[in-house]
């Protein structure tokens, strides 16, 4: 009945039910997970309601909204305090601040006293160090997706993809763009991510 829809779509305040919504939703300060990638990083992911994220690095949390918007609970660990605020104001502005608790902090030290998750992303600050302190506290069966743009985690999540298996996979976008009279393509950074299930 086209009334309830109707309805419906308000009470979601009109946010689309797809992930990878668009940038300008939230507040950031150019260390945002993009829009394709982070629908790519969600499908990876594979939400379900009542499952614990840790977002690690999580920025301006935009992965961690994206997840609690699919009935998650979401656990964003930044460091950096500005961000962290950031976290702050999207959870609240998506109002999902019931969903997305806030870790200002660094991994993997921040992570002690966490309840372990369900999933795990990794979108910052990863090195072998920070992998083997989070894969030992994960439960059997847990998802892990972690993203590089860097050559140096790139090589680390060749080996890691060797050693623990999973799905390795590189992401090139291109996007159109003005040249003189003409279009063109402008090529984002390759993304790398890596999923693996512990
Ligand atoms: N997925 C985020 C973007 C991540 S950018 C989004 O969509 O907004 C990477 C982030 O990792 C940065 O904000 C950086 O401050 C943070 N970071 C790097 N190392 C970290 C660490 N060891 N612990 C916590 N956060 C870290």
């Amino acid at each position: 009945n086209l009334l309830a829809i109707a309805v419906e779509a308000r009470g979601t305040q009109g946010t689309p039910r797809s992930s990878g919504l668009s940038d300008d939703l939230f507040v950031h300060d150019g260390q945002i997970t993009k829009r394709p990638v982070r629908a790519l990083a969600l499908s990876a992911l594979a939400p379900r309601s009542s499952e614990r994220l840790w977002d690690i690095g999580a920025g301006s949390g935009s992965i961690s909204v994206e997840w609690a918007l699919c009935g998650g609970m979401a656990i964003a660990i930044e460091v950096r305090e500005h961000r962290a605020a950031n976290i702050r104001s999207n959870a609240a502005a998506f109002g999902l601040a019931h969903r997305i608790a806030i870790v200002a902090g660094s991994a993997p030290e921040a992570l002690a006293a966490l309840d372990p998750p369900d999933a795990v992303f990794i979108g910052g600050g990863l090195d072998s160090a920070m992998f083997e302190a989070i894969w030992s506290r994960l439960p059997p069966g847990a998802r892990l997706v972690a993203h590089s743009v860097t050559l140096e985690t790139e090589a680390l999540l060749g080996e890691l993809h060797q050693r623990h298996g999973g799905e390795l996979m590189r992401v090139d976008i291109a996007h159109a763009a003005p040249l003189g009279r003409y279009r063109s393509w402008e090529a984002v950074r390759p993304v790398v991510q890596w999923s693996a299930i512990r």
